[in-house]
């Protein structure tokens, strides 16, 4: 895509705005459940507890200045920080570059910042949080009534509400019959609004995706955590049961549907 004149400022804002918000988004995944307030303060290094100055925190580039080192203690700073704010940046740039319109920019800003805290939330914790969930439901309904106030049929159209729940039934039966050990409970709700957000194409495809992903990448650390001794270090041993969080397989394949167009159901004749 050639960007020009106008436009690259626009898509530099985009870029900032999102990195800005990673920043928030990182801040906000140390603090959350933990009693602590995001508006507590100052930032101070986790370590020695210095505040941190303006210079310290810009996202991205002060963690490449510093080395990824605390200017004053020199402990290492989580990969997670450059990396959050990193993607973020990226989300938001392709949210603009599919939605000019600033309404549907913001909302689909919303939307992607959400589900990135879904997954480094889940990937920390092994849960989602209940708002988390909550809140992307509520976003998803509001698109479908964003997408009836544009003169979509929701009646002539059956598959725009009935996405959500028809690809969410297959997760709530796992969680169902495993009482919420095979997959939790909030990974449905997950699918739930990612099927009316995205459609019962895409919805599906995010689904396919994020098992075809989960599938190989349990594989390999079944594989891994079976090597001889002296081949892999971890003492860590990695079962069929082992928890593997399900959300960040979902939001990559949602990912992959919505900035990609990737859609293995669109061929089908079901859905014409
Ligand atoms: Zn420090």
């Amino acid at each position: 895509m050639v960007v020009m004149g106008d436009s690259a400022i626009f898509v530099a804002a985009a870029l900032v705005l999102g990195a800005i918000l990673g920043s928030f988004l990182n801040a906000l995944s140390f603090r959350f459940g933990t009693g602590v307030s995001i508006a507590r303060g100052r930032s101070r290094c986790m370590r020695c507890s210095h505040t941190l100055v303006a210079l310290d925190l810009v996202p991205i580039l002060s963690y490449l200045f510093l080395r990824g080192r605390c200017r004053y203690c020199g402990t290492h700073i989580s990969i997670q920080y450059p990396l959050v704010e990193a993607v973020a940046a990226l989300l938001s740039l392709g949210v603009y570059l599919l939605n000019p319109n600033p309404l549907l920019y913001a909302f689909w800003l919303l939307v992607w910042l959400t589900i990135l805290f879904i997954v480094i939330y889940d990937l920390r914790h092994f849960i989602i949080p209940w708002s988390c969930s909550l809140l992307l439901i509520g976003l998803s309904l509001l698109y479908i009534f964003i997408l009836w106030q544009q003169g979509a049929s929701l009646m002539g159209d059956w598959t725009i509400f009935a996405a959500g729940p028809l690809l969410a039934l297959p997760l709530f039966l796992l969680s169902l019959v495993s009482r919420g050990q095979w997959m939790g409970w909030a990974d449905s709700g997950f699918e739930l609004s990612l099927g009316w957000l995205l459609g019962l194409s895409l919805g599906g495809t995010a689904l396919m995706l994020a098992v075809w992903l989960g599938a190989a990448v349990g594989l390999l650390l079944i594989a891994y955590a079976h090597l001889p001794k002296r081949w892999s270090n971890r003492g860590r041993t990695m079962t069929m049961q082992s928890e593997i969080p399900f959300a960040p397989f979902l939001a990559l394949g949602a990912a992959l549907a919505y900035f990609a167009h990737v859609d293995i159901f669109s061929n089908l004749p079901i859905f014409f």
